[in-house]
């Protein structure tokens, strides 16, 4: 089984593929996963490869392709979760060759989505603490104490990024970004649609919809 997840920032696509690895046995791939699994290496490809990164230029579709096709064909046999590619319409047409050349196929696009009231909350109100690590949210998941930790009593903190400037940016580009891809599968009658607004619900109706495959 190979499913494509799709989500907008902080739709909580993070937590449900880990409940998709934890239940069917499937293995998550994201570019940046195989990137980093270049670089670890540690040989002339992993060198050109920190070049390029080093220098800010972009890792071409081909590249990305190379790699992708590399881990299906080392193969892992309960399938693939795809989180962040296919990014294009082309990396989508390439990864459909190379799925076939192996009698394998996408079997369903998830697009997780929420209202964008409560992605901008999830981001904005996010704090964590320097020491333990641990995630809290003001509005979702408030600390006992405001702004202590529960675990260690270190004051939390906010991220640089997690302002609502940053998100409406991410989000936007996320949303014109993957609208193509979107409209992609929708055609092909793979994409279906799930609100996160509950996480065992949502899982619920994931698996439901992954079982009449
Ligand atoms: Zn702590």
């Amino acid at each position: 089984m190979n499913i494509i997840l799709l989500a907008p920032p902080a739709a909580g696509k993070g937590t449900m593929a880990e409940l998709l690895v934890e239940k069917y046995g499937l293995k998550q791939l994201s570019t940046g996963d195989l990137l980093r699994a270049v670089l670890k290496k540690d040989d002339d490809e992993a060198k050109q490869l920190k070049e390029k990164m080093n220098s800010g230029q972009l890792i071409s579709d081909d590249y990305i392709i190379s790699l992708v096709k590399e881990e299906l064909s080392s193969g892992n046999e309960k399938g693939y979760i795809f989180d962040g590619f296919p990014r294009t319409i082309t990396q989508a047409v390439e990864l459909e060759k190379i799925l076939s050349n192996l009698n394998q196929k996408i079997d369903k696009v998830l697009y997780i989505t929420v209202s964008k009231d409560i992605s901008l909350k999830r981001t904005i109100g996010r704090r964590v603490c320097p020491n333990c690590k641990k995630v809290y949210n003001i509005y979702f998941n408030k600390p006992k104490n405001e702004n202590i930790c529960d675990n260690c009593q270190n004051e939390l903190i906010r991220r640089d990024d997690d302002t609502e400037e940053v998100f409406l940016k991410r989000y936007d580009t996320y949303l014109n970004d993957t609208l193509p891809l979107i409209k992609y599968y929708e055609d092909k009658g793979l994409l279906e649609e799930v609100e996160n607004i509950d996480k065992q619900e949502t899982f619920t109706q994931i698996s439901k919809i992954l079982e009449e495959i």
